[in-house]
């Protein structure tokens, strides 16, 4: 074999400019062709500790597949992830592989780390451009299961399953089958494609989906069990979104990140003539520092706004994006608001209507300068108001990005299913929640986080649900 590639840097990924991708909808990074994925292999040292699978939440054998890449063999690298990973051309997109897996990389202390995650959306590309789906269908087992949600959580549950030989229902609340991946990441970042690839390789295993169904409105989990499913995952995400509490959140034109994030991708209001309000253009203001608030702010950005601010309380060490999404949004002409604190929004003033100042349009946004101050539980520092150094600044759209919680409903109309403080339902290591036969995943049971982990826990879960139904046997 050809001797190791001891370049510090690695293949850059080839992206659309700036300013041209600043005003369209398509992918902003454009992958690895095959001599780049296997140049940037070289830069593998095949180490035997693999310090670097330790660092995936899944385990990905990271060695062996780009062992495979180097000998140009790019399906059999495939092979070697897909035992690990059901949504490779997914994570390899959007994992935050700076903090996982890259961060562990051993060519990361003098140099920068492999890009693992190019190589595996360069492997996943390759597999769904080259390779026909397998057709075989696996022999029905004749046990019945309902999954909740179809995330990565759900369909990662729901796919292992399925191979299993079971009879999977996917119930899923909104038309289209994908969780945050449809509604959530942007086309820019994650093409719905992909996505629409995946959830119709479900369907050729025979997992029916049926859209449009809430559970705990239209069926109650007591009622699939009534209709025959021997085992429920619940992967209902955290799609709740918290609020500031602050005056000026109910006017026209402030938004939360999920709802005008779902206006635009799922709903397409990027289309001239959307069928969904949205604000289109103006002044707009995205509060918020995480990677939803780096899409809403350049969703914004590409639905025409003439100045888009990230208002964030604390400074850019702190900033808990992807690096790569905030120099993106950055390129692109994002202005970083940082160490500010929105404490009121504003309306326009009306003498005929003075209620409009309450329930009118968005003018403005008055904030707060901040400091950093004593680390606080979990090691930050803790962002401190400077008295007396208010000010304000004209918008006309304000979108909140400060989290989101799960939603309580399922909860609420299912007996003996326990939350924890912050809503997420309680499980044990196998996933199973504090009722029989009932099981969970995802950000339903961690609150807000990644993909990978919610597709980790998918998996834990169709494991001991098949565990549990093979008893019954
Ligand atoms: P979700 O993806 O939230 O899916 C839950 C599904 O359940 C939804 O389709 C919902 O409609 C459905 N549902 C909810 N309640 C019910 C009900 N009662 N009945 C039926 N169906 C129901 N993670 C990363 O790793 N990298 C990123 O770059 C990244 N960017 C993100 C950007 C945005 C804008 C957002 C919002 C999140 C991002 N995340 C990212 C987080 C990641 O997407 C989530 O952690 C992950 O999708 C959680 O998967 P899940 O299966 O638990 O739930
Ligand atoms: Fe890295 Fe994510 Fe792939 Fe694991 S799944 S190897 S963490 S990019
Ligand atoms: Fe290769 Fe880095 Fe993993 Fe070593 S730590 S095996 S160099 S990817």
């Amino acid at each position: 074999m050809a001797k190791a590639n001891m370049a510090q840097k690695r293949n850059e990924m080839p992206t659309q400019e700036p300013l041209v991708r600043a005003q369209n909808f398509d992918e902003v990074a454009l992958g690895y062709t095959e001599e780049m994925a296997m140049d940037e292999a070289m830069r593998c040292l095949d180490c035997k500790n693999m310090p670097c699978v330790e660092g995936c939440p899944v385990k990905i054998h990271i060695p062996a597949f780009i062992n495979k890449i180097k000998e140009g063999d790019f399906e059999g690298a495939y092979q070697i992830i897909a035992k690990s990973s059901s949504l490779p051309a997914v994570c390899g997109r959007v994992c935050p592989q700076e903090t996982q897996c890259e961060a562990r990389c051993v060519r990361g202390i003098k140099g920068e780390s492999v890009g693992i995650g190019r190589l595996e959306r360069f492997v996943a590309d390759w597999h769904n451009t080259f390779t026909a789906a397998s057709l075989e269908k696996p022999t029905p087992n004749g046990h019945r299961v309902a999954v909740v949600g179809s995330g990565p959580s759900g369909l990662t549950c729901a796919g292992d399953l399925a191979k299993k030989g079971y009879k999977v229902t996917v119930f899923e609340a909104l038309h289209t089958a994908g969780g945050v991946l449809v509604y959530g990441i942007p086309e820019f970042r994650l093409p719905k494609a992909i996505v629409a690839k995946e959830v119709e390789g479900l369907k050729a295993l025979d997992v029916d989906i049926e859209t449009n169904v809430v559970i705990g409105k239209t069926l109650t989990v007591d009622e699939l069990f009534g209709m025959g499913y021997e085992a429920v995952f619940i992967g209902s995400g955290a799609g709740l979104p918290n609020f500031m509490g602050i005056p000026g959140e109910s006017l026209k034109g402030v938004y939360s990140a999920n709802e005008f994030l779902t206006r635009s991708n799922l709903m397409k209001a990027y289309r001239e003539n959307p069928e969904t309000p949205i604000m289109k253009g103006g002044r707009v203001a995205v509060v918020g520092g995480g990677n939803v608030a780096m899409d809403a702010a350049r969703t914004a950005l590409r639905l025409g706004a003439q100045k888009v601010y990230i208002v964030y309380r604390r400074s850019m060490d702190e900033l808990p994006a992807r690096r790569e999404e905030v120099e993106h949004a950055m390129e692109e002409g994002i202005d970083f608001m940082l160490l500010n604190n929105p404490v009121e929004i504003l309306g326009y003033h009306n003498p005929e209507n003075p209620r409009d100042e309450k329930n009118g349009f968005v003018r403005g946004m008055r904030c707060i300068k901040m400091e950093l101050g004593e680390p606080d539980a979990k090691g930050r520092r803790r962002p401190v108001e400077i008295p007396g150094s208010e000010f304000e600044i004209e918008v006309d759209t304000v979108i909140i990005s400060i989290g989101t919680s799960p939603n309580p409903l399922i909860k609420n109309t299912t007996s003996g299913l326990d939350v924890n403080s912050h809503g997420g339902i309680i499980v044990n290591e196998d996933g199973l929640t504090t009722r029989d036969a009932v099981y969970a995943g995802g950000d339903a049971v961690t609150g807000a986080a990644t993909v990978i982990s919610a597709m980790g826990a998918g998996k834990v879960a169709a494991k001991a649900i098949d565990e549990l139904l093979q008893k019954k046997n």
